[in-house]
């Protein structure tokens, strides 16, 4: 069903429904039951999978016009990210139950994921809760951290466990040890040995007993885009050699007791289950032996990359996952205890550093079609005919090409379906080249355009009436695809879309009753051919097409075009801050939307997204010097007639309203 729906589709309107919608964007593959669609044909969020709990997104949306909050706006949704660590959580405890493991299991929040105070904040309460705790990469993120986890949990061992990648120096590790003194449960995991020798001098001039965590450079590889994670070419860790060093060291010190954990991390989005097993294989079989040589260590890490299967296919590339939650937890206890109950070594309290798992969920952009371009002429050509009755008519000779191409179209069957379209194509490109030598007018030029595309269109119809399109025509649909042009910045809001390919799912968010009948790709508001997106999400193919939905013209001229909604989704994880300000476009609106206990939605936090003052500030602009700049060039201009002084008036108005204003388009 899903497959044949088309502009032309056999499908009757009548008897579309939002669950054939829901088949064909694959809603329940990818939104693993927290999205769904209602009988409205609205899409919905159950944040907690509960059928019960549906959170309508058309009706938020709606919802937050009437309180002033445009479209492009990122939705939160604080329950989908709690259900999302109680499901770790769980998937652990199921994991260490079911195989007796004696160790227990600690999830701690990589910040840098996604640092949004608001996001960080619910996952330090989580955590204390969870039994989870935070992780900080750099210096601004172990400050955070270090704020965010004040109070939680208490002072001491039982407190939340911070553990603190990246490079360091001499201040920063200062700062560690002064924190293991006020009370922090923190870890500071050495990534080249110089850092070891810091903690060695801090611990001892403050006279403090560190927990220190060796991260190690497997000789397992990672795989897929981050594969550079791991391996002994990677830029983080010690080398084998390097690790016993530090024990030697350590004991020389008498600090050998203060070695409490070892450290790998082999990529993110890890795809491949195998590629886990194998590195946290490894990983045990290092930490029996530094545990047999007398190093303190009770805690395993085995770092992040619990991946989202982001196109739904469950399967083991880029965009996918080959496991669940359940199968990860229940592999990364299993080889543990394995080589640790082989080495008569008690099991340990196991870390894992899963950020993407924790919050890509939780997160879902809105944006709205601003308008649409089509690759097609009028299905009746009326104005092809007349055109070229009247460049007859006017005695102008009407070139072969496209006398070839009206040919084409008129003749086309089932039977010469392929040599038509290889016709076409040439008397195309001929037609291209005759009006570059200035041996044809605009208007044959733009005739012959339209015949192509209608040309196109009736291939695509009589290939889709027989259930296939063959290889020849592969490109066709893809050609001949709207653009639908919507109010957002890849760069900022989906920026790993750009950077590296990753696929997020799009859906339209209402309208999911009626057949979509076009087929489209989608480009942002940037002025660069890059911001757009082209490779949408499906189980089977690489789809180069979204199926959307006719957007009509509001009457009036330049009025637009009548609301129509896409949903993006899985953003939460790494979008939001590397998300950049390409042509200014700044943050979007956030908001934190919840279901009550009566099971109704409501806003529980508004982020107003940046205004042009800020992005401008941002690259040093003095907003009042701007003003001021204006304002003296619609005095002279007024004074020199130029302009009215109304006209000066409304042009400083729109300036200084524009610049405390939204960076996108406005209605
Ligand atoms: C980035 C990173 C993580 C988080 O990885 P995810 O794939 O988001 O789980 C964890 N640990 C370290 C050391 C990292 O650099």
């Amino acid at each position: 069903m899903a497959t044949i729906s088309s502009s032309r589709s056999s499908f009757i309107h009548g008897q579309w429904t939002a669950n054939d919608s829901a088949l064909l964007y694959g809603i329940a593959d990818w939104g693993k039951g927290y999205v769904g669609v209602n009988s409205e044909g609205h899409l919905t969020v159950l944040p907690s999978k509960e059928p019960g709990k549906q959170i309508d997104l058309y009706e938020v949306i709606q919802g937050l016009r009437e309180r002033g909050i445009h479209t492009p706006v990122l939705l939160r949704f604080n329950d989908i990210l709690a259900h999302r660590l109680r499901e770790i959580r769980r998937a652990f405890n199921d994991a260490i139950n079911d195989q007796g493991y004696t160790g227990g299991y600690s999830c701690v929040y990589p910040i840098k994921v996604n640092q949004q105070r608001h996001v960080c904040e619910q996952i330090a309460s989580l955590a204390v809760e969870l039994n989870f705790g935070l992780e900080a990469g750099s210096k601004p993120e172990l400050l955070a951290v270090l704020g965010l986890s004040a109070g939680a949990g208490g002072p001491g061992v039982n407190g939340m466990p911070i553990i603190c990648n990246g490079f360091k120096d001499s201040e920063f590790i200062e700062t560690v040890i002064l924190a293991t003194k006020l009370g922090r449960n923190i870890i500071p995991v050495v990534e080249k040995f110089s850092e070891l020798e810091l903690i060695v001098r801090h611990a001892k001039k403050y006279n403090v007993r560190p927990k220190i965590g060796l991260r190690v450079k497997l000789s397992s590889r990672g795989a897929g885009r981050w594969e550079g994670s791991a391996g002994v070419r990677s830029k983080f860790g010690l080398f084998v050699s390097e690790v016993i060093k530090a024990v030697d060291y350590l004991r020389a010190h008498g600090m050998l007791d203060c070695l409490n954990l070892l450290h790998c991390h082999v990529g993110s989005q890890l795809y491949d289950i195998r590629v886990l097993k194998n590195a946290v294989n490894e990983l045990a079989h290092i930490y029996c032996e530094l545990h047999q040589m007398g190093a303190g260590l009770t805690m395993l890490d085995i770092g992040g990359g619990m991946g989202i299967d982001y196109d739904g296919s469950q399967s083991a590339w880029s965009s996918s996952i080959n496991y669940t939650v359940q199968e990860y937890a229940a592999d990364v206890v299993y080889r543990i205890k394995a080589v640790c109950d082989d080495n008569s070594v008690p099991h340990p309290t196991i870390f894992s550093e899963s950020g993407r798992a924790m919050v890509a969920y939780s997160s879902v952009l809105v944006i709205d079609v601003l308008g649409t371009s089509r690759f097609e002429a009028d299905p009746n050509l009326p104005n092809v005919e007349a055109v070229i009755a009247a460049q007859e008519a006017a005695g102008n000779e009407v070139p072969q090409p496209v006398r070839d191409l009206l040919g084409c179209y008129r003749n086309l069957t089932d039977r010469n379906i392929t040599e038509s379209y290889h016709d076409a194509t040439q008397a195309r490109d001929e037609a291209m080249s005759l009006f570059s030598l200035g041996y044809m007018s605009l208007p044959l030029r733009a005739i012959s355009e339209q015949l192509f595309w209608a040309i196109g269109h009736k291939i695509l119809d009589r290939c889709q009436k027989r259930g296939e399109v063959p290889e020849e025509f592969e490109a066709l649909p893809e050609a001949l695809s709207d653009i639908y042009f919507c109010n957002f910045s890849l760069f900022q809001s989906m920026p790993d879309s750009w950077a590296i390919d990753q696929l997020f799912p799009i859906c339209p968010i209402h309208r999911l009753g009626e057949i979509p009948t076009r087929r489209g790709i989608l480009a942002d508001i940037t002025c660069d051919s890059d911001g757009k997106v082209d490779h949408f999400v499906d189980k089977r193919i690489d789809k180069k097409i979204l199926e959307l939905h006719e957007v009509k013209d509001l009457p009036g001229e330049g009025a637009g075009v009548e609301p129509y909604y896409l949903g993006v989704f899985l953003l939460g994880a790494y979008q939001e801050i590397l998300g950049d300000l390409h042509n200014l476009l700044g943050d979007t609106h956030a908001v934190h939307i919840s279901v009550n206990e009566r099971g109704d939605w409501e806003i529980t936090e508004v982020i107003e997204g940046d205004t042009v003052e800020e992005v401008l500030a941002y690259v040093q602009y003095d907003p009042e010097d701007l003003k001021r700049a204006m304002r003296l060039d619609i005095e002279v201009a007024c004074r020199q007639g130029r302009l009215t002084l109304a006209e000066g008036k409304s042009l400083l108005k729109y300036y200084d309203d524009g610049l405390e204003g939204y960076t996108y388009l406005e209605e």
